[in-house]
Order: structure tokens, then C-alpha cells, then sequence
């Protein structure tokens, strides 16, 4: 459920005209529609018991203005790095809300989170044990924890965001988690909280989730037995999103809910969930302009003035994207089958491989659909571009809320050697 649709003829997002906004911002820009953010907000939230963190994961979303949209209600944060923390604490989330993720967390980090009272650490070896230790020890403040574990499960989802799997980065070991427990008991800087899983990014089934939350909740009990005190249970984001309307939806949000409780319920535990992609995917749109229809020998290309430096999932993760003009087409135009690319000078710049549209005019605008998570924030300037601005409406009121950058902003702080 999203608030991009068409209204006379046009596509809106919410109140707002989408061939004026255009019109003001210039193309390409990132669109996010409050309502959306707001209704995905609440609907995951309410699906959990009370009392649970919804902690959404800034590195899908980032822009100050959509964290704050988050914040109003309720919302905590799980970041990745220091700069995500610093932007949470600058959207108003209180320290108490967020948690930290990650396997390289250095000690500047560590320090900034503990100034700013956190909520916890997920820790992800037990080197970072020894230095999360050290850094809380010398500030004098004891430093929450949950162990992340790697519940060795295949979360059926695309390689290059699966998790949970024995040959990944993430998480320390099930074979060593109870080892890895008593480390952190030992540690004079650590008070151990939790437990924390993650398994993995755009998981449309919920089998693999409970096999894993079924797992992490039976080591808790061990835990427990062992003699620490596990009192949250973080069982991660990765809920997986409809991309492609017509598709077979993923699992409702309640159905998640009702499960992860279900699992975990002997435990008594406060659960903390750090969505991202579900909160955020469908709250965004990519605009962009139809700069040329050009006609290969053996495919026809619409090419956009976005390009992957704005939106790379589709080159990384080969991901799928509707795409659908932003002026209604009439119920008798032709449809023709275009490779949708960009401007940029690599041939994985492509948003959509022989993909059936409406017949496109060049100067069209069209709007690459479901963009809101993990768009704008892995956008770059290659090819010298500047990342496409994001704009944030609520009902027909409208904001840049991240402009396109300038020259001096875009290549201003590069410096020429004196000796050149
Ligand atoms: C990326 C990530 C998330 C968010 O995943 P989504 O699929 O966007 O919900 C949550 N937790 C951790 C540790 C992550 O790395």
C-alpha cells in the first residue's frame, strides 16, 4: 500500500503533481511520501507486542527529514557507523533508541556511542568484545550488549544480501556463542543485555525466519542457564517488500508479528526489529526524464537522465523495478518493449531489460517505483554526476530535503598538489 497514484491523468504522490514537481525540482530526483513512511511505520509496529523497539535501519533511508518522520512516531534507530548515529541523533531519536550493528565498529565509534548512551551493541566478534571492553572501561561506562549469532540459516534471498550463512562476514558462530557469552561476562566494560540475529535482506518467506528466531530463542534459554541475564531479543530487519505488483506478496506484517511472538514468547524478553526495506521501499519513487528513445539493431533503448550513481540495485542486485509514465497513458497506447539505461558509461547501467511499456516519447517522464530503500543512500557521483536530490511530500505540501549539489559541492574540495 502506497500513496503514488494516479489522479486525473497524472501521477501524484500524495497531494503533489508529480509533472510540477518536476517542473520545480528539475530531473532526476528521489520522492518519499510521508503517508507511506508513516503507514508502513505503524502497521509493522502495531503488529508486535507492546513495549517492542522498532528500531528502523537508518543505512536504507537515511535523509535526516525521513528519520525524523520516523521519530515523531517512536521510532528508534539501528546504525551501522558513526555518521549514521550522529544523523538518528540529529532526527530527534534519543541514544535509548538506538542500537549499533555492524562487524567493523571502530573505537571513535564505540566512544561517540557510549557518550551518547545507546540503547546497545550488537557485537559481531570477539575481538570487538575485547575493544568494546577496553573503550567502555576507560570512559567508566559499562557498554550494553547483545552477542549478533549466526544461526547458520539460508534466508532464500538474493547472494549478496544473505547473512545468516556459515560462509558470511556477519555474526559470530553458533558453535562459539556460549563461549563467546562467558568472554563477555569475563569483560570488565561489558554488560551483556541480549541476543541479536539477523539473517538477511528481502526475505519474502517466513520459514527461514523462524528456523532462525527458533534457534536464537533456545540458545537465550541457554544463556540463561549459563547464568547471564537475557532480557531482549533483537531478531533483525529483512522483511522482504513487493517489488513487482502483480507478484505473489511477501508475508503480511501481523503474520510476522504473530510468529516472532509465538517463538520467542516463553522468554519473557523485550523484542527489538530494525526494518528498513519494509518501512522504506515503497515510501520512495525515482523520477526521471526520458532524455532519448534510441533504436539499436537488436533492442530499442529509452534512455533516462537517472543512471546507476542514483539507484544501483538493479545493477548490483539485478533487482526489478516497475517503471510507469508519470502522465496516465490512454488505454489504446501501443506498448513496445525498451531496455530502460542510464547516462552513465557502463553497460550494467540498466534499470530494466526488454521490459513491456508504454510506448515512451522522448521528454516523458517516467518514475522508477519502489526506490525508497537502499536508493538515494548508495547513490554517488560517478561519472561526475550528482546523486539525484530527494524530496519529501505530505499531502500537497512538498520539501527538498536533499538538493542537487553544485559544482563546489559536487568536486569543490578536491585539491590540486602545489607541486603540480
Ligand atoms: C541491513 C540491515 C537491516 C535492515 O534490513 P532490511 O532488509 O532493510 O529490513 C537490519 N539489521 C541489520 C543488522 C542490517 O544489516
Amino acid at each position: 500500500m502506497n500513496h503514488f497514484e494516479y489522479k486525473d491523468g497524472v501521477l501524484h504522490a500524495e497531494g503533489v503533481d508529480l509533472n510540477r514537481l518536476a517542473a520545480e525540482v528539475g530531473t532526476p530526483f528521489y520522492c518519499y511520501s510521508t503517508a507511506t513512511l508513516e503507514r508502513h511505520y505503524k502497521v509493522f509496529s502495531g503488529s508486535f507486542p507492546k513495549g517492542t523497539l522498532v528500531a528502523f535501519s537508518v543505512k536504507a533511508l537515511g535523509n535526516i527529514a525521513v528519520l525524523k518522520t520516523l521519530a515523531k512516531l517512536g521510532a528508534g534507530a539501528d546504525v551501522v557507523s558513526g555518521g549514521e548515529l550522529r544523523k538518528a541523533l540529529k532526527a530527534g531519536i534519543p541514544g535509548g533508541r538506538i542500537v549499533f550493528s555492524g562487524v567493523g565498529k571502530t573505537k571513535a565509534e564505540m566512544t561517540l556511542a557510549l557518550e551518547a548512551g545507546i540503547y546497545q551493541f550488537n557485537v559481531e566478534s570477539e575481538p570487538e568484545l575485547q575493544a568494546l571492553s577496553a573503550v567502555a572501561t576507560a570512559l567508566g561506562k559499562p557498554a550494553p550488549i547483545t552477542i549478533r549469532v549466526n544461526p547458520d540459516v539460508d534466508a532464500k534471498t538474493h547472494a549478496k544480501i544473505t547473512t545468516g550463512t556459515a560462509e558470511t562476514k556477519f555474526g559470530i558462530p553458533w558453535s562459539r556463542a556460549r563461549a563467546a557469552y562467558a568472554l563477555a561476562a569475563k569483560l570488565p566494560g561489558i554488560k551483556v543485555v541480549g541476543v541479536d540475529v539477523h539473517i538477511g535482506s528481502q526475505i519474502v518467506d517466513l520459514e527461514p525466519f523462524e528456523t532462525a528466531f527458533a534457534k536464537v530463542a533456545g540458545l537465550a534459554a541457554q544463556l540463561r542457564a549459563d547464568g547471564h541475564v537475557i532480557e531482549r531479543l533483537d531478531l533483525g530487519g529483512g522483511l522482504g517488500v513487493p517489488y513487482i505488483t502483480n507478484n505473489e506478496p511477501p508475508p503480511d506484517p501481523s503474520a510476522y508479528g504473530a510468529m516472532a511472538s509465538r517463538v520467542t514468547r516463553d522468554l519473557g524478553c523485550q523484542i527489538i526489529l530494525e526494518p528498513g526495506r519494509l518501512i522504506a521501499a515503497n515510501a520512495g519513487i525515482l523520477v526521471s526524464r526520458v532524455l532519448y528513445v534510441k533504436q539499436g539493431e537488436a533492442r530499442t533503448f529509452a534512455i533516462l537522465d537517472a543512471g546507476m550513481n542514483d539507484l544501483i540495485r538493479p545493477a548490483m542486485y539485478d533487482s526489478h523495478h516497475e517503471i510507469v509514465p508519470v502522465n496516465e497513458p490512454k488505454p489504446d497506447c501501443p506498448r513496445r518493449r525498451y531496455d530502460v539505461v542510464g547516462p552513465v558509461c557502463e553497460t550494467s547501467d540498466i534499470f530494466a531489460a526488454e521490459r513491456e511499456l508504454p510506448e515512451l516519447a522522448e521528454g516523458e517522464l517516467v518514475a522508477i517505483l519502489s526506490a525508497g530503500a537502499y536508493g538515494a543512500v548508495m547513490s554517488s557521483a560517478y561519472n561526475a554526476r550528482p546523486p539525484a536530490p530527494e524530496v519529501l511530500v505530505k499531502d500537497e505540501q512538498w520539501s527538498v530535503v536533499r538538493p542537487r549539489l553544485d559544482d563546489d559541492a559536487l568536486f569543490g574540495s578536491e585539491r590540486i598538489p602545489d607541486w603540480l
